[in-house]
């Protein structure tokens, strides 16, 4: 299907404006901002620790009300929730979002510190997210020292982006926002996220009959025959439609070597672009066949919501490459298999825009690296995009129109 999009032919005069002045002063305080990013990196901070987290967001949050924010740090049992907020001159609400939590445990930033090897930096949450943040804070900073084109700009950090099911709690607060831009790290050839896929896991158990596997055959009723005819039939839906995926991922049952199984389990992962795919995609994988004497009994297990790449989304991704390319900083798009706090947003029908933060890769890895070069002109196409939605980009544009699966 072709995306249907708002041809962006020409980029509103604030936003070229403010991208080229903050993308300019980034590069010309480009040491502050890796200051920030060193001492932000050798803060571990592992999801699940509240004392490390919130030692992190009270810090964080120093630093941006010295940037001329108003913070807020809002308690929740994960964690405190960091919200800076700015306000401008303009019309437009619109949200920078992060999150401070990493998927590293205590010890990690003291055993490999933050530094810089040539074109890269690394270190803990380097490139996920704390890179992200440091673009957030430092667009926002040099905002901030212009004509503000924003009625409100406010930089979200959450500390639980990594483990949480379900949407961030200061979710609600985000529905009102014009855009949100969400700062996790650009993909490794630069490309910003304008889709992720959505995901929802189930479980099928059977119940059969057990008996002697020799002796009496015929009196059982076997789980594991009917799982496994379910696991095939499952396995053709994968690719019945573009992007949709199916993955049997846990398969087991028996009792014994010599006994019929009498139960068994099945789990999937079912994943794809868009609402209208997902729910398809469960429909028939849930068109369970009959198998004599078996019991089949579905558990839904959730999962994500897929953030589609609609109208408004699209329009907000060819503006971010409109900009990148004024920068001297070019760079495409891309969906993604996995999921982050952008999903949330998106399917809440904000218009979102994704992989924002430095360009960057190796994830939940040692070797999360960051280019040190990206920083500055994401920072300047960051401060474009608002000053774009500020004049109206997103005007006439329904936020839920799906446009490509
Ligand atoms: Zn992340």
């Amino acid at each position: 299907m072709r995306p249907r999009r708002r041809r962006v032919t020409a980029l509103p005069a604030p936003a070229t404006d403010e991208a080229r002045r903050v993308g300019l002063a980034a590069e010309d305080d480009l040491e502050l901002v890796l200051d920030d990013l060193r001492a932000w990196v050798d803060l571990d901070t592992p999801g699940a620790s509240s004392e490390l987290l919130d030692a992190f967001a009270r810090t964080f949050a120093a630093r941006l009300e010295r940037f001329g924010m108003t913070v807020e740090l809002v308690s929740d049992p994960a964690g405190l929730y960091v919200h800076a907020v700015l306000e401008g001159n303009g019309r437009a609400h619109v949200c920078l979002l992060g999150h401070h939590d990493t998927v590293f445990p205590e010890g990690t930033a003291s055993a490999r510190p933050f530094r810089i090897e040539g074109d890269r930096c690394h270190g803990p949450g380097v490139a996920d997210m704390k890179g992200g943040l440091a673009v957030a804070a430092h667009a926002m900073r040099l905002l901030a020292g212009g004509p503000r084109p924003f009625s409100r700009l406010e930089l979200v950090s959450v500390p639980d982006e990594e483990a949480r099911d379900g949407g961030p709690a200061t979710g609600e607060r985000l529905l009102g926002c014009d855009a949100v831009l969400c700062l996790e790290c650009g993909r490794p050839g630069g490309e910003i996220v304008s889709a992720r896929k959505g995901a929802r896991w189930f479980r099928l158990d059977a119940q059969g009959r057990p008996a002697h596997a020799g002796e009496a055959p015929h009196a059982g009723r076997n789980a594991a025959h009917a799982l496994a005819r379910e696991a095939l039939r499952l396995a053709e839906l994968h690719g019945a439609r573009p992007g949709l995926t199916l993955q049997i991922t846990g398969l087991a049952a028996g009792e014994g070597l010599n006994i019929v199984p009498s139960t068994g389990s099945l789990t999937a992962d079912v994943r794809a672009w868009t609402h209208d795919d997902l729910d398809w995609a469960l429909g028939a994988a849930l068109s369970l066949e009959e198998h004599e004497g078996i019991e089949l009994r579905h558990q839904d297990l959730g999962g994500p919501p897929p953030f589609e790449r609609t109208a408004a989304v699209a329009t907000l991704a060819e503006t971010a490459i409109a900009l990148g390319g004024l920068l001297g900083h070019a760079f495409g798009e891309t969906g993604a298999g996995g999921v982050s706090d952008g999903s949330w947003t998106a399917s809440r029908g904000i218009p979102t825009l994704d992989g924002l933060g430095p360009i960057g890769g190796e994830d939940h890895t040692p070797l999360e690296y960051a280019e040190v070069g990206s920083f500055a002109p994401r920072c300047g196409v960051v401060a474009g995009l608002v000053a774009a939605v500020d004049a109206g980009l997103l005007a006439d544009l329904p936020p839920g129109d799906a446009t490509s699966g």
